[in-house]
């Protein structure tokens, strides 16, 4: 109780004012064409934090508009390199000159700790904005031997016009991540923000443009997904489709790229990943990983480690501990220092959690911490652990996205990796054990897009990250990235004398 006391306290006035609601279409900020505006709402009290121009159809209608203008007609493919990579840059600086307003605009309408958007996000922007600055200039094709007479180049040119729709759990990372490497390689963009979260995008949107990004090249519609979203996905003029959230919506927008143009799409979806404690751990930093890895961010995470295995031998140990740093988890409001979880982002998740928390209760599991709401106003819910969870149940199988840990217990690595792989998804896993060849056959056997070995979590802009199986398709970050939004074209010329 005491950990979830400061869920009650009055909530902290937000040290920031919300600049940006509407539209960004061609480099101005403009009213939905239907003149409709949503509310986006405070998690912390369920108040309404600002009234945001609603997209839809006709909106993505004239932002594509203006990003195909900017493509096809605009300086951006058309800069050097160095020019692009330049802007990049500046807007990284610039992210860091206004990272206090950034961090709590992410905080109020996102719900996640001040400590985290402060200490980990914002810094993270602009360190894969300067990483994909980086590649701007260092993007290039090649000259390849063919036979016969002839010089063959194969160029590297943007693919034109990027459509890009993102979550609310990580919106400026999700932002980074799709418009850095569209960016970089010469693309023009129209970025479809979160019903939930469209403020950051905005402000961060607003200084890459007073970093020099020219207009149109990056368009910003707020609005719905299924209006907005899924005018983008349909799009005729949109050249590529990139898109993270749920793997029941990533499956609608797959189908209507597909039903459209054939735009290639490159999805991030939903896991279920295991996290695998072995009986050599120490059990003390095997409870504190598997829980970060469960809990971190309210556990809405698509790679949130959301099945504890635990070896047979550590189990009892382990489940005591995990509910004992369970209790202590500090709930409460996310701008004050020293709380670790603040609240979910929207009713609608808060009472998805709470239904799948009584569905694990129903099924058998055992309730060890937790299973309620936190405080009784917005939608704050109490760090919950179940024991004996069993791989057929609800809880075991699908996704949370809440401060839900599920412990299942394990005897043999050859059943570990069996029950780990016995799901549809396939994003990520935590591997905890100091014995190397348990850690290299889990982390080949596994069939996910990331091992995590001894830690959890680790992102870096250089690192791929992305799923196997019905997690997704693609990968995003590092080099791989840049993949996505690019075209590989092969010029052939005669060569009129072979001898040269
Ligand atoms: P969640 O259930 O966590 O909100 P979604 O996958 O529904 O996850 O949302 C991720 C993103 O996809 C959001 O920007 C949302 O607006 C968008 N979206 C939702 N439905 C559709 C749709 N039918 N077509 C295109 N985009 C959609």
């Amino acid at each position: 109780a005491a950990a979830t006391a400061a869920a009650t306290e009055e909530p902290i006035q937000p040290p920031v004012d919300v600049k940006y609601t509407k539209l960004l279409i061609n480099g101005n900020f403009v009213d939905a064409a239907s003149g409709k505006t949503f509310a986006t709402v405070d998690p912390r009290t369920g108040d309404v934090i600002a009234r945001v121009a609603e997209g839809d159809a006709e909106d993505v209608n004239r932002a594509v508009a203006a990003a195909r203008r900017a493509f096809d007609e605009g300086p951006w493919p058309r800069m050097t390199a160095y020019e692009r990579c330049r802007v990049l840059l500046r807007f990284a600086d610039l992210i860091e000159q206004h990272a206090d307003e950034i961090a709590a605009l992410e905080t109020w309408d996102g719900g996640k700790t001040l400590e985290q958007t402060t200490g980990t996000e914002v810094p993270m922007v602009a360190r894969y904005m300067r990483y994909y600055g980086g590649w701007a200039d260092k993007i290039h094709g090649l000259v390849v031997p063919a036979d016969g007479p002839h010089h063959v180049q194969v160029l590297h040119e943007p693919i034109g016009v990027a459509g890009q729709i993102i979550p609310w759990n990580f919106p400026l990372l999700m932002f980074a991540w799709k418009v850095g490497p569209a960016l970089a390689c010469g693309n023009a963009v129209v970025l479809k923000t979160a019903e939930q979260t469209p403020l950051s995008a905005l402000f961060v949107a607003s200084l890459l443009h007073e970093a020099g990004l020219p207009d149109g090249v990056l368009n910003v519609v707020s609005g719905f997904g299924p209006t907005a979203g899924a005018a983008l996905s349909s799009h005729m003029g949109v050249d590529k489709l990139a898109f993270t959230g749920s793997t029941g919506t990533g499956k609608i927008v797959l189908e209507l790229a597909a039903r459209s143009n054939l735009k290639p799409v490159t999805l991030e979806l939903g896991g279920k990943s295991p996290f695998i404690v072995m009986d050599d751990a120490d059990v003390d930093q095997a409870v504190e990983l598997a829980h970060r890895a469960l809990f971190f961010n309210q556990g809405q995470c698509c790679c949130a480690g959301s099945r504890t295995f635990v070896h047979e031998r550590v189990y009892d140990e382990f489940v005591e501990k995990a509910r004992a740093r369970a209790l202590q988890r500090v709930v409460g409001d996310p701008f004050r220092t020293g709380v670790e979880q603040g609240p979910q982002i929207d009713g609608e998740q808060f009472k998805k959690i709470l239904q799948y928390v009584k569905s694990g209760v129903d099924s058998g599991a055992t309730l060890v911490a937790g299973g309620d709401r936190a405080g009784s106003r917005g939608f704050y819910i109490q760090p919950t652990v179940f024991a004996d969870v069993e791989d057929e149940m609800k809880i075991a199988q699908e996704e949370i996205f809440g401060p839900v840990q599920s412990i299942l217990k394990f005897s043999t690595v050859e059943e570990v990796v069996r029950r780990a792989n016995a799901t549809p998804y396939g994003l990520a896993a935590g591997v905890f054990t100091q014995r190397l060849d348990a850690a290299n056959t889990l982390a080949r056997a596994l069939r996910v897009g990331t091992v995590w070995v001894n830690t959890y979590d680790v992102f870096d802009a250089a690192v791929p990250f992305g799923g196997y199986k019905m997690s997704g398709v693609g990968r995003e970050k590092g080099v791989y990235s840049l993949r996505n939004y690019l075209q590989t074209k092969a010029v052939v010329t005669p060569i009129k004398d072979a001898a040269w």
